[in-house]
């Protein structure tokens, strides 16, 4: 019998759960669960969890087209790795020639309205394929990745999708987050030993200087409040919500 239904009982739960446990309640009580990987540090953790405590879990990543070849890389070894798939969700080609057409193909530096409607074409319709159907949808946000993250729960209603959205890594910090990969031999983008904390698309993500926010890297030449790809709104929505799906999707 499944031990937590609600959103807030999901919640409190899996506060008391080991990571790995809490990845092998997830398995265990939804029919179809989701895990949308980047193939950060915290999704390279969570994919070892899953091959370890939750194979039931589906593994799927955003193929935006824009991303670094050592994602790419990265991405083969860990299924390697692993012996799991990792499903690519691809923008459709038509979104991706409007958008080139309106725009130009690197638009999103020239306002928040064009890079907003590159990530809709290439992250948000795609991650709406990849969840269809899906019980719950299973993130690698935590708390301290920024300002916009830092009341994150473990398990929120997301009623623009229908579904349970949950984010195992919520209570993990940045310098706990290194000692797990470090313990576990996880593999890794090398990337980040180059200064990129935080990756996402080649074109808006840049290397951190010491002491910046791990996530100001990517789209460093907007505002932070601005600083989401249309995968995660800032605050949790509600059963009634009917915003936009262009609010939330990260990588
Ligand atoms: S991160 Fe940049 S390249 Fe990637 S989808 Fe968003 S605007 Fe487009």
């Amino acid at each position: 019998m499944p031990p937590a239904s609600s959103p807030q009982l999901l919640n409190d739960t899996l506060a008391e759960l080991s990571l790995g446990e809490r990845i092998g309640l997830v398995s265990r009580q939804f029919d179809r669960a989701v895990f949308t990987t980047s193939l950060g540090l915290e999704d390279q953790l969570i994919t070892s969890l899953v091959a370890e405590h939750g194979r039931a879990i589906q593994v799927v990543t955003l193929q935006t087209g824009r991303l670094f070849p050592e994602t790419l890389e990265l991405l083969e070894t860990t299924e390697q790795r692993y012996g799991l798939t990792i499903t690519r969700f691809e923008p459709d080609t038509d979104d991706v020639e409007t958008y080139v057409d309106r725009y130009g193909l690197n638009g999103f530096y020239e306002s928040i309205e064009a890079r907003k409607a590159c990530c809709h074409a290439r992250k948000v319709v795609p991650l709406a394929k990849a969840l269809e159907g899906a019980e719950a949808w299973i993130t690698g946000l935590r708390r301290d990745q920024s300002d916009n993250r830092k009341a994150i729960p473990f398990a929120e209603w997301d009623g623009a999708r229908g579904l349970m959205k949950l984010n195992p890594l919520a209570d993990v910090t940045s310098n706990d987050l290194k000692a797990l990969i470090a313990e576990s031999d996880v593999p890794t983008n090398p990337l980040h030993a180059r200064g990129y904390p935080s990756i996402g698309c080649e074109p808006c993500t840049r290397a951190i200087k010491p002491g910046e926010p791990e996530r100001a890297g990517r789209w460093w030449w907007e505002q932070e409040s601005s600083q989401e790809c249309g995968l995660h709104p800032d605050a949790p929505p509600t059963s009634n919500t009917t915003q936009p799906i262009l609010e939330s999707v990260d990588a």
